[in-house]
């Protein structure tokens, strides 16, 4: 008897499964020519460039979309050509627009001239939400500890490779992210996210395990559906150009 309802449980946890299977896909005939279609949107005239359904967050002109983390006045960072350069003691700056799930495009640079080593050369980040932290950091041959290298999940996940170029030349993060949903306090579905480094896979569907910081165990805290985007200063004159965003479904 007991074995009956072992193998009755097994044969009704499989029917539930393909139940869910088919119920996602039984919404739609095969080939149903009523499906609708996906939204047509414009790449970019190159794959670095921002579709026509992004939002840009900077192009070169101006950081009107961003301000002080600090105390929400005018973002402090210099502008110069097509790039944004961190000014060291004015304070990490957010955008003024919250996010949640996301697609994001964001070029970073660290500087010509190698000063400092390990965490203090060439440090800043990109804080998905402002709380979940993509390490950037001159890691070309920079020793330091593995959760704390360029492209690592702050804290929490070594990037898989090490792809940094050499100090003074562009690079790219392309960042895919699905923001934690609460129940209260407790993260019923994690964070998420996939990061490519100079269009190599550096993050795979991580699932973040909380607020990443210094020497502290990650941990989730509640928080909104939407929140601004960061970048980091460090004290260092990272630059940043070309950056867009499309937000996600989640
Ligand atoms: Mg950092």
């Amino acid at each position: 008897m007991k074995i009956f309802s072992q193998k009755a449980v097994l044969i009704a946890g499989a029917l539930t499964m393909i139940s869910c299977a088919s119920q996602q896909s039984a919404q739609w005939a095969v080939h149903d020519s009523s499906r609708p279609t996906p939204p047509v949107v414009t790449p970019g005239q190159n794959d670095n460039l921002p579709p026509s359904d992004a939002i840009v967050l900077f192009d070169g002109t101006g950081l009107s979309a961003w301000k002080s983390c600090k105390d929400g006045s005018e973002a402090k960072w210099k502008v110069q050509d097509d790039y944004m350069e961190v000014v060291p003691k004015t304070g990490s700056i957010e955008t003024r627009q919250a996010f949640g799930s996301c697609q994001l495009h964001i070029e970073w640079r660290t500087p010509d001239v190698v000063q400092g080593a390990g965490q203090g050369r060439g440090n800043s980040g990109v804080f998905l939400m402002g709380k979940y932290e993509v390490q950037v950091l001159d890691s070309y041959d920079n020793k330091t500890y593995a959760d704390g290298q360029a492209a690592a999940i702050y804290g929490q996940k070594p990037p898989l490779v090490n792809v940094c170029k050499k100090p003074g030349q562009w690079q790219t993060y392309d960042i895919i992210f699905h923001a934690p949903v609460f129940n209260g306090d407790k993260a019923v579905t994690p964070a998420a996210i996939t990061v490519l480094q100079n269009g190599v896979l550096v993050q795979d569907h991580w699932q973040i395990e909380g607020t990443t910081f210094h020497k502290v165990r990650s941990q989730y805290e509640s928080h909104a559906d939407k929140l601004p985007l960061q970048l980091q200063e460090h004290g260092n004159p990272m630059r940043f150009r070309n950056i867009w965003i499309r937000p996600l479904e989640n």
